[in-house]
């Protein structure tokens, strides 16, 4: 059987409060995140480590068997609570992208409210996932839209989240999640400067061999997901088979990304955003 690429899973926080309401959307309920990896873990599917991923991206080379990249955005306590546990019972490790402003603190930004009985993460319980196997990389310092700052402020959002990253684990970080998956062509070029090799974007669709790697895709699972539109999700790259025909238009208009911003100025009723 041909390569059948590799779902990248992008969760947020784990409730276990039992309030799944849709403002919660990003959140998913302990016992659907248990039995989405034990799915997982009983389809033979096996985790793919970071040299691989850099074999897959830049050398084109498929890896052997099925494989899943689990990972998160923001770098919430419930990951710590639930997620380390399950995910290893099964043999998984993950991908933490950290936003590194608010390490053991609540969030203060409305945009988190969704979370908020949420903290995030401390260093301590950072370094235990680290050394459980987790690869932690950047969500940026502030958790910003970097389309709307400049030169400068991207900068600043790049760099100190790594360097700060860096610092307190001893290891590179080498790829970045772009905040609300939003991205432009300079923010692209700033991540390159700063030293960078991959950027995960949420454009839904599974990752093949060569995948453009500052665009790289991700599958958004939510607490809208049944079993059902789990499995389709991983098993297709996209919900339902129309978004995925959207999307494979998507993928190649925006190749360039050059070309995705000319669209989403001048013309962005023919946009695709960042989903
Ligand atoms: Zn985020």
């Amino acid at each position: 059987m041909s390569f059948q690429g590799i779902p990248v899973l992008n969760y947020h926080a784990i409730d276990n409060t039992g309030n799944m309401s849709p403002s919660r959307n990003v959140s998913v309920s302990l016992a659907s995140f248990k039995e989405q990896v034990e799915w997982l873990h009983k389809e033979g599917y096996k985790p793919l480590m970071e040299e691989e991923l850099r074999s897959v991206v830049l050398a084109g080379k498929p890896p052997a068997g099925k494989r899943v990249l689990v990972t998160f955005d923001d770098g919430y306590l419930s990951l710590y609570e639930y997620a380390l546990d399950i995910l290893s019972r099964n043999g998984f490790t993950a991908t933490l992208f950290l936003s590194t402003s608010f390490i053991g603190k609540p969030y203060e930004q409305n945009d988190f409210g969704f979370v908020n009985h949420d903290r995030q993460l401390t260093w301590d319980e950072i370094k235990t996932l680290s050394a459980a196997g987790w690869s932690i990389q950047s969500h940026g310092y502030n958790h910003i839209r970097l389309n709307s700052m400049d030169t400068e402020a991207i900068i600043k959002e790049v760099t100190l989240s790594k360097s700060i990253i860096e610092q307190n684990l001893g290891k590179p970080v080498h790829s970045f999640a772009f905040p609300y998956g939003i991205y432009t062509n300079k923010v692209i070029q700033q991540l390159k400067a700063a030293g960078y090799t991959f950027a995960y974007s949420v454009h839904s669709g599974k990752l093949f061999p060569r995948a453009s790697k500052f665009q790289l895709p991700r599958i958004e699972i939510n607490n809208m997901d049944t079993m059902d539109t789990f499995i389709t999700k991983v098993t297709t790259g996209y919900i339902s088979p129309s978004i995925g025909r959207r999307a494979k238009v998507r993928d190649i208009i925006y190749a360039n990304p050059a070309v995705k911003d000319f669209i989403e100025r001048f013309t962005p009723m023919f946009g695709f955003g960042n989903h």
